[in-house]
């Protein structure tokens, strides 16, 4: 076979595209490329090869007995929030960069999501809100607290949530992507689905919050329940996943869990105290599957790899959940802008692996992580860990890789020391942690092992249309999984002309 030195897929034919919501969604080819700030055919196959070669050295193949998929929206990373900004859609370029650098991308189906329709947003936020953000105007400068236009409204065009260029279609695209994660998970096509341009945890029904305006976790939870019972939502961000909570208050068909620093006065949202735990009348469904791990500054990462094991093995025993979707905001990293706990790569993506070892759907989301090149890290070695090579990529970051002097440091998993020289105190004492582990296990001893699912509280509808192509979907996919399943272990098989 002829090949294109630039583009290392094999054209596949993409799966089954029945969905009318899938239609430009397809099997990407040669948008990954990266160098993109250098557009030359010849650097980005000179790139490519030592991709490829990176790739062959490591062993980096397809995962065996399961399926990862990376969903991605390049043209979210070229938004901005404003110069002072923490929040910088180009650590999804740097994150894209170091995935791409060690050929990740043959290990796994990579998909340019489409824009989520103005519908699909609409699932969970209200139709005004909605209206609003895509035809309000952009702002150029904040809000003045002072003097504020009486023309805004939502919480939108303060520091916060400023109105920039493109708003709307920042926020379309990271909702597309985490939906058609998704679906991808609800059509079996994926076991674990990435999808790190997501995870706006604050934003709410009719409000945006703390840098998020659409909240695409909300809205892929909601197409997840569209097939499965239960959704167990696990959130490691350092900041309370406030939105999503509060989105399924009220119902027993997902639990929420959020790990978080926990200072009502002075950190950002406030609440997630150990005993909110969800509506407080034991007749309303949602009681007690609100679960919260409020923390303090400077845990580390083995207290925290125990709490979340020790917290999540029980909530899954009790709760029994079909599908999870796990936050994996960056910010509670060491050196973070923002976040001031003391936890490595390693230590976050423990969470990670945890989840994976449940053998459970797994959606994994981006989030908050306000130091670029440590987001790229760890969602990088997250990433790795999904496909199962986190032992054998190299520990130091490939020579090949963009944008490399901006990891400042060459290890992939740098040390406390190299990342913030001092510790920060760390404000945990293990008394205090036991203490939320029992807290916690006395909460679930209210949640019924399996609680009966309520069909009544089945999201609002998409189309009915959709529920008939899912259901011949899943029909086709169970009848051909193991035939499947054997082609896309086998996918690897082209990568190459090495
Ligand atoms: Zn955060």
């Amino acid at each position: 076979m002829e090949v294109d030195p630039t583009n290392p897929y094999r054209l596949r034919l993409p799966r089954p595209n029945y969905l009318p919501h899938n239609v430009d969604a397809h099997i990407l080819g040669d948008e990954i490329n990266i160098p993109l700030d250098r557009p030359s055919d010849l650097e980005n196959a000179a790139y490519l090869n030592k991709v490829k070669r990176a790739a062959h050295d490591h062993g980096i193949t397809k995962p065996k007995g399961y399926n990862v998929s990376y969903h991605f929206n390049p043209d979210m990373e070229q938004h901005h929030f404003g110069q002072t900004h923490p929040m910088k859609p180009w650590r999804l370029t740097l994150t894209k960069s170091l995935v791409t650098s060690y050929g990740m991308n043959f290990a796994m189906d990579n998909y340019m999501a489409r824009a989520a329709t103005f519908e699909e947003l609409t699932s969970f936020h209200s139709s005004d809100y909605v209206d609003f953000l895509a035809t309000v105007a952009p702002q150029p400068l904040p809000l003045d607290v002072d003097n504020p236009n009486p023309d805004l409204k939502f919480n939108l065009g303060g520091s916060d949530c400023p109105l920039f260029e493109g708003l709307y279609n920042y926020c379309s695209m990271s909702a597309g992507a985490s939906l058609d994660a998704a679906r991808k998970i609800t059509s079996k096509q994926s076991d674990i689905a990435v999808a790190w341009g997501g995870g706006l945890h604050h934003a709410k029904r009719t409000e945006a919050s703390g840098f998020c305006y659409i909240n695409d976790i909300v809205i892929a939870i909601l197409q997840l329940l569209r097939c499965y019972p239960r959704v167990l939502y696990i959130d490691i961000d350092v900041h309370h996943g406030d939105g999503v909570e509060e989105a399924f208050f009220s119902t027993d068909r997902v639990m929420t869990v959020s790990f978080h620093k926990y200072d009502p006065l002075n950190f950002f949202p406030g609440t997630g105290a150990l005993d909110d735990n969800g509506p407080q009348s034991e007749h309303n469904p949602g009681a007690h599957h609100a679960i919260n791990v409020p923390l303090n500054d400077g845990i580390t990462d083995e207290q925290y790899e125990s709490l979340f094991k020790r917290i999540i093995s029980k909530c899954v025993e009790k709760f029994r959940p079909s599908a999870i979707a796990l936050q994996c905001g960056a910010d509670s990293l060491a050196g973070d802008r923002l976040g001031k706990f003391n936890l490595l790569v390693e230590g976050h993506a423990s969470c990670v692996e945890f989840c994976k070892s449940l053998n459970i759907p797994l959606i994994l989301f981006g989030g908050g992580g306000y130091t670029p090149r440590n987001v790229a890290r760890a969602w990088a070695y997250e990433t790795a860990v999904a496909i199962g090579h986190q032992h054998n990529i190299s520990p130091t970051i490939p020579a090949h890789t963009p944008w490399r002097e901006r990891f400042r440091h060459e290890a992939l998993c740098p040390t406390l020391e190299e990342i913030l020289g001092e510790p920060r105190q760390n404000r945990n004492p293990p008394k205090k942690l036991d203490e939320i582990v029992r807290h916690v296990t006395e909460q679930l001893r209210f949640v019924g092992q399996a609680p009966s699912v309520q069909y009544q509280t089945i999201p609002p509808d998409l189309g009915p249309i959709r529920d008939e192509v899912e259901a011949r979907i899943k029909e086709e996919y169970e009848d051909q999984d193991e035939i499947g399943r054997k082609m896309r272990e086998e996918g690897m098989g082209d990568r190459m002309e090495l």
